[in-house]
């Protein structure tokens, strides 16, 4: 129970992709949005906690829909030697970091347990509702584990990050399925395509290199659906994008080496496309110098790909959610997305895509994405108009001066202002 809070002299962007409204009031009641009123001559103020938003953006709770906030260093070898503590805080502070630049809702593409969710909904951390992958699939000489070090069962674990399900053939996938959602996975991961940032050798593995068979990602569309969810697919090039939509994948990551075939299909498919742009910008840019020179050959086959796909996606009218997919110490740079995306959207259709779309590709529309009465009450107040200055999402943890996490308000710094 937290009472009547009231928003009121809101500038609105409901999350639902039309005009805002100048001056709004939103009624907040227990957890739920009770009412968004239009504010005119002889409008009665509801009584309770009155927040005066005065020169302030009031807009949805972000989702980002491809994060991994328990992969901390670069590679997967150096976060799996952190002593168990040391993983814990540093995860920690990035999920506390997320809900400060006002991300109330993620879905982690892998790296996180259960406990991280556990720890959160009992108020023991702060942090954002959490949509788990946990164990993502890959398979023999794919990707991520595989090589340098040897297969992910002899990497060296001194952590207690989330390794991969290495599987081959239907009747593996099937078993790794099930075995990641008994571990707690809301939506089951996998990886149809080589990756950037593994360890690697092989040159099988390289983005562009289609991977599992769509027989093999039918066995967990399949396993998904029967748990009530659905596949997330980490794919590049037109054929690994292409086999998942065979086999009925909800949720094409990256997607950076598309072609307008593709694109087409996609949206005939009803799939949703998360493109994932800042990532390959921060390993290019902040990251570059600790890269080794093979992943960098493999950073320089996708990189600058995204907006192009983005583009062709866009025209050809594909559902378009948003991730941010940074790995390693640059997660707090993720609103840096909205700024690409806008490059090819609107600014209103880059915040719907990171708010009514990402609700709609994580299935929870009924109650996550707009500032509509009888939605859970999670939004954000930002310190001036996104629509004007979509930078102001890059430095969140200064702008976005108020979050509230189904009524509750988990951070506040307004008064500074
Ligand atoms: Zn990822």
């Amino acid at each position: 129970m937290t009472g009547t809070i009231i928003f009121r002299n809101a500038f609105l962007i409901d999350g639902n992709g039309g005009d805002p409204s100048a001056d709004a009031i939103v009624v907040v009641l227990d957890g739920t949005i009770k009412e968004v009123i239009s504010y005119g001559k002889g409008t009665k103020i509801p009584k309770g906690r009155v927040i005066d938003l005065k020169g302030k953006t009031l807009m949805p709770g972000l989702i980002d829909a491809h994060v991994h906030p328990g992969n901390i260093e670069l590679t997967t070898k150096e976060t799996a030697t952190l002593p168990p503590a040391v993983y814990v805080h540093r995860a920690t502070k990035n999920l506390e970091t997320d809900i400060d630049l006002g991300f109330t809702t993620l879905r982690d593409a892998a790296g996180l347990d259960l406990g991280f969710r556990a720890a959160i909904d009992q108020g023991l951390i702060r942090g954002p509702r959490l949509l788990l992958s946990v164990s993502p699939l890959t398979q023999t000489g794919g990707d991520p584990g595989n090589g340098r070090f040897g297969r992910a069962e002899t990497m060296p674990r001194n952590s207690i990050g989330v390794f991969p399900e290495i599987c081959d053939g239907q009747d593996e996938v099937r078993k790794a399925a099930r075995k990641s959602l008994g571990r707690g996975a809301d939506q089951i991961k996998i990886f149809a395509d080589g990756e950037v940032a593994s360890q690697s050798e092989s040159d099988k593995a390289k983005p562009g290199q289609w991977k599992f068979t769509v027989e093999e990602i039918r066995a967990a569309v399949e396993t998904a659906e029967a748990a009530g969810t659905y596949v997330m697919a980490h794919a590049y090039s037109p054929r690994a994008i292409q086999n998942c939509l065979a086999a009925g994948v909800r949720s094409i990551e990256h997607g950076n080496l598309m072609d307008a075939e593709t694109a087409e299909m996609m949206s005939k498919e009803g799939a949703y496309y998360v493109p994932t742009l800042t990532t390959y910008d921060v390993l290019a840019k902040e990251a570059r110098e600790t890269l080794d020179a093979y992943t960098l050959e493999k950073l320089e086959i996708v990189l600058h790909k995204g907006q192009h796909a983005l583009e062709l996606a866009y025209r050809a009218g594909v559902k378009i959610g948003s991730g941010s997919d940074i790995i390693g110490p640059f997660q707090y740079l993720k609103g840096r997305e909205f700024i690409f995306k806008a490059e090819v959207m609107t600014p209103m259709e880059a915040i719907v895509s990171a708010t009514r779309t990402n609700a709609e590709l994580i299935g929870m529309s009924d109650r996550l994405g707009t500032l509509e009465p009888g939605k859970l009450a999670d939004l954000i107040v930002v310190d001036g108009n996104p629509l004007e200055d979509l930078a102001l999402f890059e430095q969140g943890l200064e702008r976005v001066v108020l979050v509230m996490r189904e009524g509750r308000i988990v951070k506040d710094i307004i008064k500074a202002f």
